[in-house]
């Protein structure tokens, strides 16, 4: 099992050393490697079982100092930046030499990210290097949102997890690319669309699939638990036996389910909240062993768009 603690020295020494770790971000938990390392970048990928044509996102503790390794940064780019970096937006840019093929799977722009976490914000303050970082989750199961959760499905495979407690927002970042004078966003996330087009207005949503050449490794199916996961309404499910049914809801408990197979979001409706909880609840109900799991969409609205996304994905089995 790897070391799980709070040492940033200790995180240092094994990412010089060319190895892994498990990074707390106030999204999700990140497998990270130095981004300049091409043997730490190929750890990344074993140690996750991720096919290389899903490329990383780089991660860096201010602006200024991607210019390291990104040639430029478009003028919207710059406003996104200003208004929300640190914090749970990527943005693709263009991409020095530094950065190698395999980082972005052979893709001329690199995804940079400044997380406001302040352990990883203070780590990546004193490396002389930035950090690719992946999801800390065997490639297509649910992302981790504690420490806990990195340790039960990569432990064996790394040396340190450096604990920060549990994630904020609970969902990866939102993704913006920038295409012959058009912003998209080309992975729904912790931003709300709402506060994006406040800033840049209006923005194209591109639906993700893995035939979409601008974002590669956006599968139909993923972030799923290994029970099968079915949306459904609420006052339609009548189920002969439900003792071996498990329900994940927004606000409220499903009345045709033993109260015991249930978890809910947010009994008081917050998005934010159900944003949080959404992954640590799904795997609470993934391991309780039940033949099926149902669950239902949110309001199609901030958050709640972000996180439909990732309940079609986990619902989705192909
Ligand atoms: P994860 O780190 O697991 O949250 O996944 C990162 C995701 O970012 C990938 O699955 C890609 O869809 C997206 N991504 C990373 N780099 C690029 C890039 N250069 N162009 C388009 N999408 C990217
Ligand atoms: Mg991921």
């Amino acid at each position: 099992m790897a070391i799980i603690g709070k040492d940033i020295e200790q995180a240092i020494e094994v990412l010089k050393a060319g190895e892994v770790i498990g990074l707390p971000t106030e999204t999700v938990y990140g497998l990270a490697g130095n981004a300049y390392n091409s043997e730490s970048i190929t750890k990344i990928f074993t140690v996750k079982n991720r096919p290389t044509f899903d490329p990383l996102i780089v991660h860096t503790s201010s602006i200024e100092r991607a210019c390291e390794f990104v040639k430029e940064i478009p003028e919207q780019a710059q406003l996104l930046a200003k208004h929300f970096m640190p914090g749970p937006l990527t943005l693709l840019l263009p991409k020095k030499e530094v950065i190698s093929d395999l980082v972005t799977s052979g893709l001329e722009t690199v995804a940079v990210r400044i997380p406001s976490h302040p352990l990883a914000l203070d780590l990546l303050k004193k490396l002389d290097f930035p950090l690719a970082a992946p999801s800390a989750n065997p490639f297509g199961y649910i992302s981790p949102t504690s420490a806990q959760h990195v340790d039960n499905q990569l432990g064996d495979k790394i040396k340190y997890i450096l604990d920060g407690g549990e994630c904020k927002v609970g969902i990866e970042s939102s993704i913006i690319g920038f295409f012959d004078g058009e912003i998209v966003v080309l992975r729904k996330g912790g931003l709300a669309i709402e506060e994006i087009e406040a800033v840049v207005g209006k923005v194209r949503i591109e639906e993700h699939s893995s035939s979409n050449p601008k974002a590669p490794g956006m599968l139909k199916s993923h972030y799923a638990p290994r029970t099968r996961l079915l949306i459904t309404c609420n006052l339609l499910l009548v189920e002969e036996d439900t003792s071996k049914i498990g329900y994940l809801g927004f606000e409220k408990f499903s009345p045709n389910i033993p109260l015991e197979n249930q978890l809910l979001l947010s009994p008081s409706g917050d998005l934010s909240e159900a944003a949080q909880k959404l992954f640590a609840n799904m795997r609470l109900l993934d391991a309780r062993g039940f033949d099926k799991i149902y669950t239902e969409l949110l309001p199609e609205k901030g958050l709640g768009r972000a996180i439909n996304d990732r309940i079609k994905r986990a619902t989705t089995q192909e």
